[in-house]
């Protein structure tokens, strides 16, 4: 039987749910992941491209041919640009000039046309928005999108991402967290999810600065400060946000959400944007809460990471901007802070030679070597005690090390604190093993500790 899709349209959503494995460790709770970042165009605003031309067709408000318009900077501008090019409707997006190139260049390559502006406050006559109204307005057969007002916005996600999220689960969910940007997807996911489950708690992952949470906590709109993750966060609340099912917010530095950004691509494989960082920090956060195997949490990943590669994927941008710096608090850190080149555990079996054991070791320029037989530390042996016993008559190069082995290096988890591998450092143990999933993966020296210190 065929299988050929009509068009890349007919490729939006059904995307996979995928349970973390790593960022999850020691939390009872299972997290599984919404891949919203596998869609064509990269991300969860796909889903809204199609549905809000087509309501603008059936309410008369765009014809063939006619001209989309909107005010964006991101993943909105692809998802409209994806419809339009199948549908044969040409794009019109304006966006500030403090943008980057690459952004433009995305938007350009799927057709669209782009209108860059100043960076101007929303009162000023150049003001981005304000731009995009004005061309609708000089622009015949053209419908301004209008992402942060639109209900098909909303409305799309009730109808296309919150049922997948229940089928996917077979109804075993009980928390939903997500970022909001226009808070659309969170909106209609919460609703229909609730719907089907009104004991199920949904909960926003808001970035420190925006105004979501404290306006939830308070009915007030503060004062917004400026954050660096994008697509998530707001100064104000959009139409498309239905606060009445979204139970709670929590905020997140950008420091963890860039973190957690990272290792969601370095520890589970997937390339994620910052917002998934923000969300999976909170998951986290709430699965630990929870402590309930038999209780599920479900996490919106928004979109893909490439558009980020010399943003926080790139660690010079990360130092720039002081999220890399400052000593480590846990040992995941510590060993996050050794240069790649020195991560691996260079370790022997109980039966290599002492030539080969010397050999291994002046190779890789270490001092001291685990001894580890099926996964377990069984000992350690020091080059400089080897190397006596052979210069003695005590042993030869052709023994097995297993013969001449010292205590093993103790075993720690990668949660510690940097005060308890200091403490063990600080006896006896020239080195500390670190197992994660059952499986010995790190190794820490006296060294690694300092040079985090001096950092
Ligand atoms: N993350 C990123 C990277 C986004 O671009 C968006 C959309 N602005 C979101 C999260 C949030 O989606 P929504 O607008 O549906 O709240």
């Amino acid at each position: 039987m065929a299988t050929v899709k009509p068009n890349i349209l007919a490729c939006i959503g059904n995307t996979p749910l995928v349970r973390l494995n790593s960022v999850t460790e020691g939390i009872r709770t299972p997290v599984y992941a919404k891949c919203e970042f596998m869609n064509p165009g990269g991300s969860v605003k796909d889903r809204i491209g199609l549905p809000i031309l087509e309501a603008a067709e059936a309410a008369g408000a765009i014809r063939p041919g006619g001209t989309v318009v909107e005010a964006t900077s991101g993943n909105t501008g692809v998802g409209l640009a994806v419809a339009a090019a199948c549908k044969g409707y040409h794009c019109i997006f304006t966006l500030p000039d403090k943008m980057s190139s690459e952004k433009i260049r995305l938007l350009k390559a799927f057709g669209a046309e782009v209108v860059v502006t100043p960076t101007v406050p929303p009162d000023h006559p150049e003001y981005y928005v304000t731009v995009a109204k004005n061309i609708v307005h000089d622009t015949p057969n053209s419908y301004f999108a209008n992402q942060f007002y639109n209900q098909v916005n909303p409305e799309a996600h009730y109808a296309s991402t919150g049922p997948e999220i229940w089928a996917q689960t077979g109804g075993r969910i009980d928390v939903l967290v997500g970022g909001l940007g226009t808070g659309g997807t969170i909106s209609g996911c919460g609703r229909y999810l609730k719907e089907k489950n009104p004991d199920l708690r949904v909960i926003g992952a808001d970035p420190v600065g925006s105004l979501f949470k404290s306006f939830k906590e308070t009915g007030v709109l503060g004062q917004g400060e400026v954050y660096k993750v994008e697509g998530i966060g707001n100064d104000k609340i959009p139409g498309t946000t239905w606060m009445e099912f979204i139970d709670e917010f929590r905020n997140v530095d950008d420091r963890s959400s860039f973190t957690m950004a990272r290792r969601i691509a370095r520890e589970e494989g997937m390339l994620v944007g910052g917002s998934s960082g923000t969300a999976v920090t909170v998951a986290l956060e709430v699965a630990r809460e929870l402590d309930d195997p038999d209780k599920v949490v479900v996490v919106i990943l928004p979109s893909t990471g490439e558009r980020y590669l010399s943003k926080f994927l790139n660690d010079e941008w990360m130092r720039e901007n002081r999220f890399l710096e400052g000593p480590a608090t846990d040992v995941r850190q510590l060993l996050l802070q050794k240069p790649a080149t020195a991560r691996a555990v260079i370790s022997a079996a109980g039966d290599l030679s002492l030539q080969k054991t010397l050999d291994l070791m002046a190779r890789h320029n270490v001092s001291q070597l685990p001894i580890i037989e099926n996964g377990e530390s069984i000992g350690s042996v020091r080059e400089s005690r080897l190397m006596a016993l052979v210069l003695e008559k005590k042993a030869t190069l052709n023994d097995r090390v297993g013969q001449y082995l010292d205590p093993p290096f103790p075993v720690i988890g990668a949660n510690e604190t940097v005060e308890y591998v200091s403490r063990l450092l600080g006896r006896d143990n020239a080195a500390l093993l670190v197992r994660t999933g059952g499986e010995i993966t790190g190794i820490l020296t006296r060294y690694d500790v300092i040079k985090s210190m001096s950092e």
